[in-house]
C-alpha cells in the first residue's frame, strides 16, 4: 500500500484536477446545462417580490449577455479546444458575469455573493492547482473591488468582505480535499485491480508454461517412437496401417509445433526469452530450413529455390533464425497451391542482411494485413480453411527477429502471391 498515491494528508489537496483531457467534454456538457438553467430560474425568480430594490433591467442586460456567451461558448468555438485552459478561461468569463450581477444587486451585501461559492467550487474540484489560484485571487479581489463600490458604511463592507473571504477559503479547502480524496480512492482501487490483474496474468503465463513444459515430452517421445516404427517395421505396413501411422505422424508434428509456440510466447510474455547472439552464415542455415521441409513442398509439388550466390552472415540466434525461417517458408508451403514456386533469397541493405521469402501463393487481402502479426490471428476465407494452424507463428516470429535486432514486413497480393522479408544486422560487409 506504501506506493500507492496519498499516504500524505496533503495529497488530495495536489490531486485533485487531475482529469484526463476527454474529461473536459463531459464537464462542459454539464457546465452549458447548468448556465442555460441559471439563466432561466434567474428569470423567472426575478419576478417575485424582493424587499430589496433591484436594478432589473441590468440584470436582463447581463442574462441576455451571459446567454449570448452560452450560445458562442458551447456552440461555436470547435469542441476540439476543450481542455484545462478553456475551462479556466471559461471560469473567469462566468466570474466576471457574477461580478456584474453582485454589483447590480446589494453588493457585497447581498446573498447573490453565493454564486462566487458555486462558480469557486467548480474550480477547487476540477481544475490543476495554479488555475484554481489564479480563479480564487480573481474571485478575491471582485469581493473587495465590490466592498468600495457597494453604497453604505466602508468598515461594514469591508468586514463583510473578509467575512465572505474566509467562507470562500473554507469552501475551496473542503471542496479539494473531497474531490481529490474521492479521485484518491479510484485511483487507489484501479491499482489494486491492475496489480490482481498483472498476478493473475503471470501465473497465467507461468500455468500455460509448465503445462507446454510438461506435455513436451511424451510428444517428443510420441515422435521418436513413430521414427523407430517407420525406420524398423515400415515393410511390414499394409496399406490402412499406413495411413493411420502417417497421419499419427503429422499430428503429433503438430502438436510438438504447437507445444514449441506456447513455450515462445510464454517466454516472451514473461521477458524470458533468451537470444545467443554469434555470427551465422545464412546459406548453410537455409538451406537446413529448406531441406527440413522439402517433403512438405514435394508432397504438393512446390519447389523450394535458394537464391543469392554470395557468401553472407549476420548477427543472430542460429536456432532462432531457424525458428523464423521455418515459420515464414512453412507457411509460404501451407499457402502456395500445387505446383507452385516458393523463393529464399539474400540482400544486402545497409548495415543489414535483408532475407525474402517469395510465393505464389494464395495472398493476403488488405484487410488482413494489417491483423497479420496480431497473436492468434488466422485469414479464414476458403483458401485457407483447410489449412491447419493455430494463428502464433507470425506472432512469435515478429517478436524473434524484432529480438535480433532486425525488422519484418512482407508485401502480397491476393491470388499472386506474398512477400515476407525479414532484416539482421550484417557481421561481415
Ligand atoms: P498459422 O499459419 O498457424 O495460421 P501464422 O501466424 O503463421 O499462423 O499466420 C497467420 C495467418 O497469416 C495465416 O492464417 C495465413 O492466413 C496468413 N499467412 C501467413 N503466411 C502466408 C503466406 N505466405 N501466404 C498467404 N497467407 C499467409
Amino acid at each position: 500500500m506504501d506506493q500507492l498515491p496519498g499516504s500524505n494528508i496533503l495529497s488530495p489537496f495536489f490531486f485533485a484536477g487531475k482529469l484526463e483531457e476527454e474529461k473536459f467534454k463531459r464537464f462542459e456538457r454539464l457546465a452549458e446545462l447548468f448556465t442555460w438553467l441559471a439563466v432561466i430560474l434567474g428569470l423567472l425568480i426575478l419576478q417575485l417580490p424582493f424587499a430589496q430594490d433591484l436594478n432589473k433591467q441590468a440584470i436582463y442586460i447581463i442574462d441576455a449577455a451571459i446567454g449570448v456567451y452560452a450560445l458562442v461558448w458551447y456552440r461555436l468555438i470547435p469542441k476540439k479546444f476543450s481542455g484545462r485552459l478553456k475551462m479556466l478561461a471559461s471560469n473567469l468569463i462566468t466570474i466576471t458575469f457574477i461580478a456584474f450581477i453582485v454589483h447590480n444587486t446589494s453588493g457585497v451585501q447581498g446573498y447573490l455573493i453565493f454564486l462566487y461559492f458555486l462558480a469557486i467550487l467548480s474550480s477547487a474540484m476540477t481544475q490543476p492547482i495554479a488555475y484554481m489560484l489564479i480563479t480564487v485571487l480573481y474571485v478575491e479581489f471582485l469581493i473587495f473591488l465590490e466592498a468600495f463600490l457597494t453604497a453604505g458604511a466602508f468598515e461594514v463592507n469591508i468586514s463583510l468582505a473578509v467575512l465572505h473571504s474566509w467562507a470562500l477559503l473554507l469552501v475551496v479547502f473542503f471542496a479539494r480535499f473531497n474531490a481529490g480524496e474521492a479521485s484518491l480512492l479510484k485511483k487507489r482501487q484501479e491499482e489494486v485491480i491492475l496489480g490482481r490483474e498483472r498476478a493473475l496474468g503471470e501465473l497465467k503465463d507461468e500455468f500455460v508454461y509448465i503445462i507446454s513444459h510438461e506435455l513436451k515430452q511424451p510428444a517428443t517421445a510420441i515422435k521418436g517412437y513413430l521414427a523407430t516404427l517407420f525406420s524398423k517395421y515400415s515393410d511390414s505396413f499394409n496399406t490402412d496401417t499406413r495411413e493411420i501411422i502417417e497421419l499419427t505422424n503429422v499430428n503429433s508434428g503438430r502438436l510438438s509445433k504447437l507445444l514449441d509456440d506456447l513455450l515462445d510466447i510464454s517466454q516472451i510474455q514473461k521477458g524470458s526469452l533468451k537470444i545467443k547472439m554469434t555470427d551465422v552464415s545464412l546459406r548453410p542455415v537455409i538451406s537446413e530450413v529448406l531441406s527440413s521441409l522439402l517433403l512438405e513442398a514435394q508432397n504438393k509439388r512446390i519447389s523450394l529455390v535458394q537464391k543469392g550466390a554470395e557468401e553472407m552472415a549476420a548477427k543472430a540466434d542460429a536456432d532462432r533464425l531457424k525458428e523464423v525461417l521455418t515459420n515464414l517458408v512453412g507457411n509460404a508451403v501451407k499457402y502456395t497451391p500445387e505446383g507452385g514456386k516458393v523463393i529464399v533469397e539474400v540482400k544486402k541493405e545497409g548495415g543489414f542482411s535483408k532475407i525474402l521469402v517469395s510465393d505464389n501463393g494464395v495472398g493476403i487481402s488488405e484487410g488482413d494485413q494489417k491483423h497479420l502479426f496480431e497473436k492468434f490471428y488466422r485469414v479464414e476465407n476458403e483458401k485457407t480453411e483447410a489449412v491447419k494452424g493455430s494463428g502464433l507463428g507470425l506472432f512469435i516470429t515478429k517478436q524473434l527477429v524484432e529480438k535480433m535486432g532486425g525488422q519484418i514486413g512482407f508485401t502480397s497480393n491476393v491470388g499472386e502471391g506474398t512477400t515476407f522479408y525479414f532484416t539482421l544486422p550484417r557481421y561481415r560487409w
